[in-house]
């Protein structure tokens, strides 16, 4: 235990340290303080809890007060950033399938035909708005290789797309990845894009390098009926590309349908991430937590494409507790994770607002793999996290209301950064 307000972690590296104080603290892994404070020196906190406690046990520190509260920065686990050039892109009738929206959205990417630049331009954008709405890492999945974001202050996990739902699909990218350099992550769209040996082969890839494996899960009903019977809107969508073989139906899934027929393919495991899973039955939820996979929900953009929500509270009861992902702006209308949250609570009344902001930070550091840095306020993760304040949070007697206002305001109307990086 330290009371002097230099602490040596290390030969080079004595650093002052801080008290940070505030009305409020969220650490999410651990329960709200009213008057709370955090400890930082250099890169990592060194201590949470109540600003008494706090200033008797490091009494020569100097202390910082922040109006409002602290809290872990955002996780992001689902975002397509080469997609934001797109802008938001509108079914073209009112019962439009998500096939025909894919369709539309194929088009206009055809028809504007747009440049390198003008697609990097949008996605630094789009890093640049996440950052400021107070998201520290987010994964993002895209079709095409951009530069890379290493002097921006959010960390961001990127990984590159494939699809293959034919044999010959299968076997041109299988080709493909051989020959490509072993360390550039690389992985699936989703069950009814990419055939089994093609699940397979990257998966194997993944584990080897140590990435996450993350695809699009049940975000649509129409992907068991490809999967079990070769019907469906995506089996139509796959006949008119000229795409259709002996790949799907895929035999002997049955009852177990998507998820069974996953976990025999062997892909499922804590290094996966399965996006969306809309349309889980109660046995796929069941079977998902026991493979230990991971969950990522996208709820804004579930509602934007009319495909259902989530059996979040059946999640919950299984032992999952998702990440939280915006998805493209193609299939949202913005890219805040503070309004993903608002919408998580109107479809999903019984679930505590403390859930839902674990599911915003701690939910996805942990679906990625980043939990020792990001998700909570604790000793040793990154000292870089949110200061938020707003008129909206006054009103809070108790952490309770805190909390239900935080996951239901929406965006606060400040949003900081404390940042002890050096
Ligand atoms: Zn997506």
């Amino acid at each position: 235990m330290s009371s002097s307000p230099v602490i040596d972690q290390g030969p080079d590296s004595n650093f002052a340290c801080t008290i940070f104080r505030a009305p409020w603290v969220v650490p999410v892994s651990s329960p709200v303080l009213n008057d709370g404070a955090v400890v930082v020196g250099r890169n990592r906190i060194i201590a949470v809890g109540s600003y008494h406690e706090l200033a008797l046990r490091f009494p020569d520190l100097p202390s910082t007060f922040c109006q409002g509260i602290l809290l872990p920065a955002l996780v992001n686990a689902h975002i397509h950033l080469d997609l934001s050039v797109m802008g938001t892109v509108y079914p073209d009738s009112f019962d439009s399938t998500m096939c025909d929206w894919i369709s539309v959205l194929l088009q206009k990417r055809e028809a504007a035909n747009f440049s390198q630049e003008e697609i990097e331009a949008a996605a630094a954008k789009t890093v640049s708005d996440q950052y400021a709405s107070g998201v520290g890492l987010m994964l993002d999945i895209g079709n095409l290789s951009l530069q890379r974001r290493d002097s921006t202050s959010i960390e961001i996990i990127s990984l590159l797309e494939m699809l293959g739902p034919s044999q010959a699909g299968q076997q041109a990218v299988i080709a493909t990845l051989s020959d490509l350099a072993d360390n550039l992550p690389v992985t699936a769209h989703s069950p009814y894009s990419t055939g089994p040996d093609l699940l397979k082969f990257i998966k194997r890839r993944c584990r080897r390098q140590e990435t996450v494996f993350s695809f699009h899960l049940a975000e649509n009903e129409d992907e068991a009926l490809l999967l079990v019977q070769g019907e469906g809107c995506f089996a139509k969508f796959l006949k008119q590309r000229g795409a259709w073989d002996q790949t799907f139906p895929v035999q002997g899934i049955d009852s177990r349908r998507v998820v069974g027929y996953l976990e025999d393919l062997n892909i499922l495991d804590d290094g996966t991430l399965c996006v969306h899973c809309v349309h889980l039955n109660d046995e796929e939820v069941k079977v998902l937590a026991g493979t230990g996979a991971h969950v990522c929900l996208c709820p804004g953009s579930n509602r934007f494409l009319g495909v259902g929500a989530a059996p979040l509270e059946k999640m919950l009861a299984a032992g999952i507790l998702p990440a939280l992902g915006t998805d493209s702006i193609a299939s949202n209308t913005s890219l805040d994770l503070w309004q993903e949250m608002s919408i998580l609570g109107q479809e999903h009344p019984r679930v505590d607002p403390a859930s839902i902001l674990a599911m915003a930070t701690i939910g996805g550091a942990i679906a990625l793999h980043r939990e020792v840095d990001f998700g909570s306020l604790a000793p040793n993760r990154r000292a870089t996290f949110l200061h938020v304040q707003g008129s909206e949070y006054a009103k809070a007697e108790d952490a309770e209301q805190l909390l239900e206002c935080l996951t239901s305001c929406g965006r606060p109307e400040s949003v900081t950064w404390v940042n002890a990086e050096s």
